[in-house]
C-alpha cells in the first residue's frame, strides 16, 4: 500500500490523514450511509422558493436534472405532518426526478417537529419555525450531482461566499477564528465539486452518468490546499457530532415506524459512541482554543454575521437541486459552529443545547457528503497514482 499523500496532523486538528481514511473508510463512511437512508434523516425541510436578497433572480440552469423532485402529499412519514401516528409511508413510493411534481405538501403542522426545539440557529440567516412555504424533499431522490449550473451565476455566488470570509487585509494576517471560517467553507466546495465530478453527465445524447476524472483533478485533487479543507470541514463537523452525543443521543427519532426509528437510534449510538473513534481520534477538532483574549467576543459577533450572510447567499443559487443541497450543508455548518461555539457556557448566553429536528438532519447529511467526499478523493488519488506508473 502507498504511503498516503498527506502525511501529519490535518492542520488546525488532533488527528492525522491516514487515521482518518481508516477510521472514515472503515467505520465512518458505511454507518452515515445507512444512515442517511433511514426514513428520520432522508426528509429535509426546506423553503425552496425564495428571493435573493441581494440581486434579482439570474437562475441559469442548463439541465432539467436543476429542479427538485418534491414529496408527494402521501410520500413522507405521517407522523411529521400530522400530531398522531398513521404508520410509515411505502418505500416504493417515488416521484420521478426531473418531472413535474404533483401534490406538493406545503401545509405542515406546527406540531410536525414536536419534541424538538423552534429556537433560531444564531449562525444562519434562515427562519426555520413552519409556514406555508416550507416543503419536505427526500434528499435520497435528489442526489447532489452535476447539474449543469455553471458559468457566472455560480462563480458569483461563489465570489460574494469567499468575499464574505475574506477582509482586506493580507491573507497571513488573519487570525486563527477567520481562517476557520474560510477552511470550512474551502471544505465544503471542495465536497460540492468531488460530488459533481463523481456524478457527472458524460453524455447529454445518451444520458449516460459516470466519474469525470479529468474535472475532479482540475477542481479538487491538483490543490493540496484544496483537498486539505475538505479533511478539516470533515474533523470538524465530526467534532460537533460527537461534542453533542449525549443530546443526539436521547434526541426523538419517531417516525411512526417503530422498527425503522429503532434502527435509526441503534444507528446514532453506533455513530455517537463509536469505540474504534474514540480510541483513535477522541478529539477531532479542539474548539477550547478559539475566541480567547479580548477580541474574542467582538470577533465572534463579526464571523456569525459573516456567516449569516453566507448562509442568505444560498436564496441566490439559481438552481433549485444546488440550492437544496446549498441551503442543506450551510445549515448542516451553522448547526455545528453552533454546536461548538453558542452553547455551554462558551457563550455569554450559557446556553444549553437546543437543536431543531432540521438542524439535525443538516448535520447529519452533511457530515455524511464529507466522509463520501474523502472516500472518493482517497480512491481517485489513488486510481491517478496508478494510471501516472502505467504510462
Ligand atoms: P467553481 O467551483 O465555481 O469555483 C469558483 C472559483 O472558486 C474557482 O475558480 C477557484 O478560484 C475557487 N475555488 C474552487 N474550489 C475551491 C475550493 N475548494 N476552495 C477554495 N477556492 C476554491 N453545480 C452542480 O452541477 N451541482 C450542484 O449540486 C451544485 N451545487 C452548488 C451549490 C452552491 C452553493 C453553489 C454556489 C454552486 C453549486 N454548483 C453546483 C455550481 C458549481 O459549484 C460550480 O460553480 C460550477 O460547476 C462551475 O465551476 P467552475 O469551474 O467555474 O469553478
Amino acid at each position: 500500500q502507498d504511503k498516503h499523500r498527506y502525511s501529519g496532523i490535518v492542520e488546525d486538528c488532533c488527528c492525522d490523514y491516514e487515521t482518518v481514511d481508516h477510521l472514515n473508510e472503515e467505520v465512518l463512511h458505511p454507518l452515515l450511509q445507512d444512515l442517511v437512508k433511514t426514513p428520520f434523516f432522508r426528509y429535509f425541510k426546506v423553503k425552496l422558493w425564495c428571493n435573493c436578497p441581494f440581486w434579482p433572480d439570474d437562475g441559469m440552469c442548463r439541465l432539467r436534472d436543476c429542479s427538485v423532485c418534491e414529496c408527494p402529499e402521501n410520500e413522507f412519514p405521517e407522523l411529521f405532518k400530522k400530531p398522531y401516528h398513521h404508520g410509515l409511508p411505502s418505500d416504493d413510493l417515488k416521484c420521478q426526478e426531473g418531472k413535474p411534481q404533483a401534490a406538493v405538501d406545503r401545509t405542515l403542522d406546527s406540531k410536525a417537529f414536536r419534541g424538538w426545539t423552534e429556537t433560531d440557529n444564531p449562525w444562519t440567516y434562515d427562519d426555520e419555525t413552519d409556514n406555508s412555504e416550507m416543503t419536505y424533499v427526500n434528499l435520497q431522490l435528489n442526489p447532489e450531482r452535476y447539474t449543469g449550473y455553471t458559468g457566472p451565476s455560480a462563480r458569483r455566488i461563489w465570489d460574494a461566499v469567499y468575499s464574505e470570509n475574506c477582509p482586506k487585509y493580507p491573507a497571513e494576517e488573519l487570525c486563527q477564528e477567520e481562517k476557520i471560517l474560510y477552511k470550512l467553507i474551502s471544505g465544503l466546495h471542495s465536497s460540492i465539486s468531488i460530488h459533481i465530478a463523481s456524478d457527472y453527465l458524460l453524455d447529454e445524447a445518451t444520458n449516460l452518468w459516470g466519474h469525470n476524472l479529468d474535472l475532479m483533478y482540475n477542481q479538487v485533487l491538483r490543490y493540496p490546499n484544496r483537498v486539505q479543507n475538505l479533511y478539516f470541514t470533515f474533523l470538524f463537523v465530526l467534532r460537533a457530532v460527537t461534542k453533542a452525543a449525549d443530546y443526539l443521543e436521547q434526541a426523538e427519532y419517531d417516525t411512526g415506524n417503530p422498527t425503522k426509528d429503532l434502527k435509526t437510534h441503534s444507528l446514532m449510538r453506533q455513530l455517537l459512541y463509536n469505540p474504534k473513534l474514540q480510541a483513535a481520534c477522541p478529539l477531532p477538532f479542539d474548539e477550547a482554543k478559539l475566541w480567547k483574549g479580548q477580541r474574542g467576543p467582538e470577533l465572534k459577533q463579526k464571523i456569525q454575521a459573516q456567516f449569516k450572510n453566507i448562509s442568505a447567499l444560498m436564496d441566490c443559487v439559481g438552481c433549485e437541486k444546488c440550492r437544496l443541497w446549498g441551503k442543506l450543508q450551510v445549515l448542516g455548518l451553522g448547526t455545528a459552529l453552533k454546536i461548538l461555539f453558542s452553547v455551554n457556557g462558551e457563550d455569554h448566553s450559557h446556553q444549553t443545547l437546543e437543536l431543531q429536528r432540521n438542524e439535525v438532519i443538516a448535520l447529519i447529511n452533511l457530515l455524511n457528503r464529507l466522509s463520501e467526499s474523502i472516500n472518493l478523493s482517497m480512491k481517485w488519488e489513488q486510481q491517478l497514482k496508478n494510471s501516472m506508473k502505467e504510462q
